[in-house]
């Protein structure tokens, strides 16, 4: 596919037109001076004037900030273009520029596939843990407060190309990605999903960068606000800081290195401090994840600067990483030839230099949406349902409990196929006290087992083993009682293993197994709440939906229709299900 990648900035459009399949770039270029010499509109009317003869089948749009509300990227629409609109207050610099670029190009190409491909969106299912700031929580929530991230455009591509390199699958990679170019920022991304990352609400947080500080302490930036007045600091900040504040050579590192060998100590400085800061980051994401397997480093510094690589990189034999120093000073990326490995041969953790291509990661993002065809790893909503005590039956039971030879009949069809609640029940007893008219589940099974909650235990005075269906072995007694007869079992009561049931094409979708334990979440509400060990049940005739009993959905507050969506971002193996409360 053609597709025109537009990157708006305030002051300079940059475009190209990619082949999607080949990677290769038919035109590029930049637009300087937009805002002051010509607008938006013009810029885009040049660009489509220069491709004229290209059979342009998309537009993908670089959009910096997507805010909550776009977690994927989009094929724009008014409602679209509204929503980034509402997410100019979190990037009043980016997003206005993005929108005037989306305009234009609407207005000028209206017959062709838009798509906004966002910067946020890759850190968008970060677990609450890494999103959230310390601050009060009505305040944080009513102005936006929270962690979101950039760069996940190149952060994604990179650690694609990186697996692809190791022959591994990117779902079972923790990798801690540097992008280090003028703006700079690392992400941790677990099992193919970013976990951390170090730029925050904005691309101000996080790794000293050309001309943006990155980690403070607020109270310097309070101390600065109160000196210089908010905009001076916004400017001291955001433009005089990083690189070229600490060195006062400018922000290229070619030129501060230069300067460093000749002996100016502010231009060392500014490369130690760099260094550290990325060092520091790549144990803490280390840590995050309880290990890391591939350390992969881009941006212009990432690509180009073996002396930052091994600053950088040095001292981490603690975690497995070992430079090969040869390799290092050898390692030139290109479009073409886009990852060299720099690490030892027996290193545990594999370090990749590789060439970045945001615009190609957009093009093929942005074909992706126009086919339709959004990546199958995309989580669906998982529908919730809210299991109340129940009893499945075995022939010898159904004998004793209805009667010689009776049969159970059809009250309604449960969401699992071929699975129904029968319109028989029976009554539980148990040491201590009685549960009447629990409802028995079709078809029978070959042995009997009868699931309840926590506190049904308590009220029957047993203690019943917390297991997944089927392992009755050595679990709880109990006594039913049905209206033809008693019947006594030695085991069979279980609480359930809080389960979700999906299809091998689901697992795969959501990168699990069989016999998994995630996480889930449950946000939105009245009462989050983190569901631990919830088991995956992987089984083709299974419908996709989560169990849990009574006690569990009441500590969540959910009521039956809630739904969840499943995503990968838990440190340690395990995977990790957000729920979102339907409304
Ligand atoms: P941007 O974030 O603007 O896309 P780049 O990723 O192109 O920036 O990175 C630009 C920076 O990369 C330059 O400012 C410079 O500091 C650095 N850089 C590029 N080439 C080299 C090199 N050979 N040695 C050291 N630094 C380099």
């Amino acid at each position: 596919m053609q597709v025109l990648v537009i990157n708006c900035g305030s002051s300079s459009v940059k475009y190209k037109v990619l082949d999607t399949t080949g990677g290769e770039a038919r035109l590029g270029g930049t637009i300087e001076r937009v805002g002051d010499e010509r607008s938006h509109d013009d810029a885009i009317a040049a660009i489509l004037e220069e491709a004229a003869d290209l059979p342009i089948e998309v537009v993908g749009h670089r959009v910096v900030h997507g805010g909550e509300a776009f977690h994927d990227a989009q094929r724009i629409d008014d409602a679209v273009e509204a929503a980034i609109e509402a997410c100019v207050p979190l990037a009043p610099l980016h997003n206005p520029a993005n929108l005037a670029g989306i305009r234009a190009a609407r207005r000028l190409l209206p017959d062709v596939p838009h798509v906004a491909v966002f910067d946020t969106a890759l850190h968008a299912r970060m677990p609450r843990r890494a999103k959230t700031y310390a601050l009060d929580a009505e305040v944080a929530g009513k102005y936006g407060l929270r962690r979101y991230g950039f760069h996940g455009t190149s952060h994604a591509y990179v650690a694609d190309l990186a697996a692809e390199h190791l022959g591994r699958d990117l779902r079972d990679l923790r990798i801690v990605s540097l992008h280090l170019g003028n703006g700079a920022s690392a992400c941790a991304l677990e099992l193919g999903s970013s976990v951390e990352t170090s730029m925050g609400m904005t691309p101000l947080e996080g790794l000293v960068m050309g001309t943006r500080s990155g980690d403070l302490d607020p109270g310097v930036v309070l101390l600065l606000a109160r000196e210089l007045g908010v905009e001076a600091t916004d400017e001291l900040l955001n433009r005089r800081s990083g690189l070229a504040g600490l060195s006062g050579v400018g922000n290229d590192l070619r030129d501060i290195q230069r300067e460093a060998e000749e002996g100016n100590d502010r231009a060392r400085l500014a490369i130690t401090v760099f260094a550290h800061r990325c060092r520091k980051y790549i144990g803490a994401y280390a840590a995050v994840m309880g290990g890391v397997d591939a350390i992969v480093l881009t941006g212009g510094i990432g690509e180009n600067s073996a002396e930052m690589r091994r600053r950088i990189l040095q001292r981490l034999d603690f975690l497995g990483v070992r430079l090969d120093e040869d390799a290092n000073v050898a390692a030139k990326v290109s479009d073409a030839r886009p990852v060299a490995d720099i690490s030892e041969a027996h290193a545990r953790v594999r370090t990749l230099v590789v060439a970045t291509n945001e615009e190609l990661r957009i093009a093929r993002q942005a074909a992706k949406v126009a086919r339709g065809d959004q990546d199958v790893k995309q989580p669906r909503p998982i529908p919730i349902a809210i299991s109340a005590r129940h009893a499945h039956l075995d022939r010898k039971a159904m004998d004793v409990l209805f009667g010689e030879g009776s049969e159970l009949t059809v009250y309604r069809p449960l969401s699992q196929p071929g699975q129904f609640a029968s319109e028989q029940r029976v009554n539980l007893v148990g040491p201590r006290g009685r549960i009447e008219g629990v409802r028995v589940l079709g078809p029978l099974r070959r042995a009997c087992q009868v699931e309840v909650s926590r506190t049904d235990e308590f009220r029957l005075g047993v203690d019943a083993p917390i297991r997944r269906s089927g392992q009755v072995k050595g679990s709880a007694p109990i006594t039913l009682e049905g209206p033809k007869g008693t019947l006594h079992l030695d085991e069979g009561l279980i609480c359930a293993w809080r389960h979700i049931h999906m299809t091998t094409a689901d697992a795969e979708a959501y990168g699990v197994q069989d016999g998994d334990m995630v996480e889930v979440t449950v946000s939105g509400g009245p009462r989050d709440l983190t569901f631990g060990d919830v088991l995956v049940r992987v089984k083709d005739s299974y419908a996709l939906e989560m169990h849990i009993d009574t006690d569990e959905a009441n500590a969540a507050e959910l009521s039956p229709g809630a739904a969840g969506e499943l995503i990968y971002s838990e440190p340690g193996s395990k995977a990790t299900a957000t729920l979102q409360r339907k409304r």
